[in-house]
């Protein structure tokens, strides 16, 4: 058996990047680890889980991001202001003491497992934009109104950078405030006036690369970042009609490694 044992956990994950990402990285730097994929009909059954053998970490995905949480001791900031979790951490140690504590005598004998749930797309997401932003990079436009764009939008705010949330469905405000609008208010106008656009849905994702987000691309200029969180392909329409109007542009796989890289600091106390 190996030393560290981490898994996901979701429904599905066969297709999960974190398997292949998380063995591959355990195989070539050595690391006596071990990454397993959980498929998990319900929700209910994680305590039987995590009970099961001595886990060193998890990561959480569709659709258990927010229903996790009640398993959990804690919450790092972030993913208590975002209300999604996406990484675990695990830490044994006797009950009523705390984790920086017992981190030297960390046995699994007497002790109960206590949870620190964390978001890192939060970190991966600001990693990879702020070596982008320029002044001008000061008001956005986020696509989507799902899990990912809560993350984008705590980075946001945490960065000063005004935004407005572009949802399917016409309502004024959604979680946290945030006021949202609809694809056909989203105007010309508004486009020139906020130099940052992010796509969090999933429109353009493989297999449906012909698809794209519908807003005013004519009004794109070279001053404008785009940011798509799909990775795959990498290269999306999206990103292909800012491309072609000089707009920088940024695909979601530098984001996928970084929030993956996030998730392995954390399970070895590394930030
Ligand atoms: P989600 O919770 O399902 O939310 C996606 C949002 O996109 C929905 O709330 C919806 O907002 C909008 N949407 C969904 N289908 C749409 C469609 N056909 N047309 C227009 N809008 C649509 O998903 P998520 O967890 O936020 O993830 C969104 C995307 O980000 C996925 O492609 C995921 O793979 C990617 N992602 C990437 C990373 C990374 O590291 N690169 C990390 C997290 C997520 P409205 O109903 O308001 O329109």
């Amino acid at each position: 058996m190996r030393n560290k044992k981490f898994c996901l956990i979701g429904h599905p994950v066969h297709h999960s990047f974190s398997g292949r990402y998380f063995n591959e990285k355990f195989e070539l730097e050595g690391i006596d680890a071990e990454y397993l994929l959980v498929d998990l009909d319900d929700i209910n059954q994680f305590e039987a889980l995590l009970l099961s053998s001595k886990w060193s970490g998890f990561n959480v995905t569709i659709p258990y991001k927010k229903e996790i949480i009640k398993y959990l001791d804690s919450l790092s900031l972030e993913a208590e202001e975002i209300g999604a979790v996406n990484t675990i951490k695990v830490c044994y140690f006797p009950e009523g003491e705390s984790c920086a504590e017992n981190r030297a005598k960390n046995s699994v004998k007497d002790c109960k497992p206590q949870l620190i749930g964390y978001n890192t797309d939060v970190i991966g997401f600001e990693s990879t934009l702020t070596p982008l932003l320029e002044p001008h990079h000061n008001r956005a436009i986020i696509l989507g109104t799902g899990g990912a764009s809560m993350a984008v939008a705590y980075v946001l705010r945490k960065l000063g950078i005004e935004y407005v949330k572009v949802s399917r469905t016409a309502i004024n405000s959604g979680n946290c405030g945030d006021n949202i609008i609809s694809y056909n208010q989203l105007t010309a106008e508004m486009v020139e006036s906020h130099k940052l656009i992010i796509n969090t849905t999933p429109i353009g994702m493989t297999p449906n690369t012909t698809e794209y987000p519908t807003i005013p691309y004519d009004a794109l200029t070279t001053q404008h970042l785009l940011y798509d969180l799909v990775y795959n392909p990498e290269r999306t329409l999206f990103l292909q009609f800012g491309e072609e109007r000089g707009c920088k542009t940024i695909s979601g796989l530098a984001m996928l490694y970084a929030q993956a890289d996030a998730a392995y600091k954390i399970w070895e106390d590394k930030i």
